[in-house]
């Protein structure tokens, strides 16, 4: 259960006086529904009032605020004027101007005669001093309520900064004063303030300094967010832990017949990594290992050698990928090389229906068959396994992990292998998967050829279309990749079926197409007709990213190139050059591309290396861009930016070990402190593995 103190945080902003069910609306387009959501939406610059120059000496374009006489008021002689309210001081006279005013409101708030205090930017018209529709107007009373330095939010059309500010100004007030979870000691030797003030500074930006991520108001709130984060992951990570895991030490024996059957030597980090599997495997804890490795790094091999030294000892292994097109692929590969060694393998999806579900299912319910590959459909009720000892999870380029970790908890005692094949960077790695072991392929199979990447305009499309012709001509096949699925005017994207359209005119019956939005079965067709057909040129949204395995394709077309992730772009790329014909990546563009897109498809021209590309995609664009964050599945935060909070994030990492060493069950005053702040930042799913969760 949350505790009853974040009870006000988490109620709805609608509870604000003043934030209505509209105002809500736009709220929540900036920052959320709930309070909290209010507090987490931090200023983006402040408008300085403290500046109250003479009217003769205002400066344009300055936020000033002035004392000034209320003279007289001149309505317009047509609507389309605006209303005009003349103003002075002893050194001159400044016009207040109004469109679409309402006259009685005006008269009552500057009545002839009277003196206010006016609050706006400064603007010269002709000769004249002017402010149009000033931000603030009161009595010298009120203008102690005037805040000296206001911070500025990210807005949306229809809410002003008055109603927001407002609003973020009531949760403030709503904050409560939580128990301190952070080591006192190392509060201390950061400067930095308790939670209370924290966010109440980091919302009363004094100078443009206190912006600053760095600034220890900001550096302690997102500390907090990191701390919930790795807390979190430790949580789940210790709760697979103390689930009894067994011994898995296979004699090898299928092992080295799928070695002998393979046309080729592992290379010298498949042998690392897969030593460190069994090496997991054969440990009684559970494994829950990550196997790192660009598309075509030979992650599915180490996997089958892993998956069939769990068959040596008589249980199983399955093999969970995120499509059918990607789970029917990795059957293709692994099938005969289980046969190899004598082994049955079953496939599962969610289209599998009937009499050919029901052998699959009984086959692994009495055992008979020993690897199992499918998609989610492998872990949903109704599938029992007759021994499940060790399940490999596919994630490619997706993160979605968290939920995946705990399916080991399902089952028996089962190790977790998850293959990536996203180069993500340490400082995310750890936001997604908490300190958890790693294996690395970073070498490439021998005898791959680095890929020719050609970045140019979308303009030189014609070009574009001589050189796959070329290509055709010289017997390649060609994927073609665009962004998004249907014609969108308004974005002026270019669709695949309008590409599509286009290319078979040209090109006729040796054009392809495949999107997101067909059925599973028309998928594969299309790649059947792509692999084995008379399909030459593929075009295809972003599907494909997710593992298609052509040996023959060895061009890449990617329209649009500036829209995508350089990590995802990466990925793509790496779905041709494969085989051992020479391979081509031309990146297209919409132009102008501003300087930063540019820099970042040249460092595709530049390198292959997958880590240094994420790398550098995570400097230029940081951590909330990175491929996507919404997709990836990535976890989002509010305060911290990994760009500037990196060291905190390794910091936070060392705590929450060091918490989980302590204090396992957070059950000594800190660690009660430490569920508040779970619950804060809503991770409290890790909260119930506690024992007195
Ligand atoms: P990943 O799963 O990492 O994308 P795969 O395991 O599918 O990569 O391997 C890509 C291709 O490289 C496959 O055709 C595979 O047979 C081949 N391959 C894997 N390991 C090696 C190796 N050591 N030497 C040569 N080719 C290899
Ligand atoms: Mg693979």
């Amino acid at each position: 259960m949350r505790p009853e103190i974040l009870n006000r945080l988490f109620a709805p902003t609608t509870s604000l006086s003043g934030v209505g069910p509209r105002v809500a609306k736009l709220i929540e387009q900036v920052a959320g529904t709930k309070m909290a959501d209010l507090l987490w939406h931090l200023p983006v610059g402040i408008i300085d009032r403290r500046y109250a120059p003479k009217v003769a000496d205002a400066r344009p374009g300055t936020v000033a605020t002035m004392t000034l006489t209320v003279d007289e008021h001149r309505p317009p002689h047509n609507p389309r004027q605006p209303y005009k309210v003349i103003c002075s001081d002893d050194s001159g006279s400044l016009t207040l101007v109004f469109f679409h005013a309402r006259t009685d409101y005006l008269r009552q708030r500057l009545p002839v005669g009277e003196i206010r205090v006016v609050s706006g930017t400064i603007e010269h018209f002709g000769h004249e001093i002017q402010i149009t529709h000033p931000d603030h107007m009161g009595t010298m009373a009120q203008i102690e309520q005037l805040r000296a330095v206001e911070p500025v939010y990210r807005l949306t059309a229809g809410l002003s900064l008055k109603v927001l500010g407002k609003a973020i100004l009531g949760a403030l007030e709503g904050a409560p004063d939580l128990k301190e979870w952070s080591d006192p000691a190392f509060l201390f030797t950061n400067a930095w303030p308790s939670w209370r003030q924290a966010i109440s500074t980091a919302h009363a930006p004094e100078r443009e300094v206190d912006l600053e991520l760095e600034s220890p108001a900001r550096e302690r709130l997102a500390y907090d967010e990191l701390l919930a984060n790795q807390l979190a992951l430790a949580l789940v990570r210790l709760n697979m832990r103390r689930l009894p895991g067994r011994s898995i030490r296979g004699d090898g024996s299928l092992r080295q017949r799928t070695l002998d059957a393979l046309p080729f030597r592992l290379t010298e980090s498949q042998e690392t990594a897969l030593a460190e599997i069994i090496a997991d495997m054969a440990d009684g804890a559970r494994m829950l290992r990550l196997l790192q490795g660009d598309v075509g790094s030979g992650k599915t091999v180490v996997s089958l050698l892993a998956m069939l030294a769990a068959v040596e000892t008589g249980a199983q292994a399955a093999l969970m990928a995120p499509t059918e097109i990607l789970a029917r692929q990795h059957l293709a590969t692994i099938e005969p090389l289980a046969a190899a060694a004598g082994r049955k393998i079953g496939l599962l999806t969610g289209h599998d229906k009937g009499r050919g579900r029901q052998a699959t299912l009984d086959g692994l319910a009495s055992g008979e068959i020993s690897i199992a590959i499918g998609t989610h459909a492998l872990f949903q009720e109704g599938v029992e396994f007759h021994d499940l000892a060790l399940a490999v999870i596919d994630e490619q380029h997706r993160f979605g992990v968290h939920q995946r970790l705990t399916l080991a908890a399902k089952g028996g005692a089962i190790d977790v292998l998850v293959m990536t094949a996203t180069p993500i960077p340490r400082t995310l790695m750890l936001t997604a998967y908490g300190d958890m072991d790693v294996s690395r392929l970073p070498e490439k199979p021998a005898g791959r050829r680095p890929i020719d990447t050609r970045v140019m305009p979308l303009s030189r499309i014609a070009d574009v279309v001589g050189a796959v012709r070329r290509s055709l001509d010289a017997d390649a096949k060609v994927f073609w990749v665009c962004p998004l699925i249907e014609e969108s005017e308004e974005l002026d994207v270019a669709a695949a079926a309008a590409r599509y359209r286009e290319l078979s005119q040209i090109f006729g019956g040796r054009v392809g197409l495949l999107h997101g939005r067909m059925k599973g079965r028309d998928k594969n067709a299309a790649m059947v007709a792509f692999t084995d057909g008379p399909v030459d040129i593929l075009v295809a949204t972003t599907v494909i990213e997710v593992g298609v395995d052509v040996a023959a394709a060895t061009v890449m077309v990617i329209e649009h190139a500036e829209r995508f992730g350089l990590a995802q772009l990466h990925q793509l790329r790496g779905r041709v050059g494969r085989g051992a014909k020479a391979a081509a990546c031309l990146l297209l563009y919409a132009s102008p591309l501003t300087q930063m897109a540019r820099a970042r498809l040249e460092i595709l021209r530049e390198t292959d290396d997958g880590f240094r590309i994420a790398e550098e995609d995570l400097r230029l664009r940081g951590a909330g861009e990175l491929l996507g964050t919404r997709q990836s599945g990535l976890p989002a935060f509010h305060l911290a930016d990994l760009t500037a909070h990196g060291d905190l994030l390794a910091a936070a990492r060392d705590d929450a070990k060091l918490i989980i060493d302590r204090d396992p069950d957070l059950e000594q005053p800190r660690g009660h402190a430490l569920r508040t702040l779970l619950y804060l930042f809503e991770r409290d799913a890790a909260v119930k593995y506690l024992r007195s969760g």
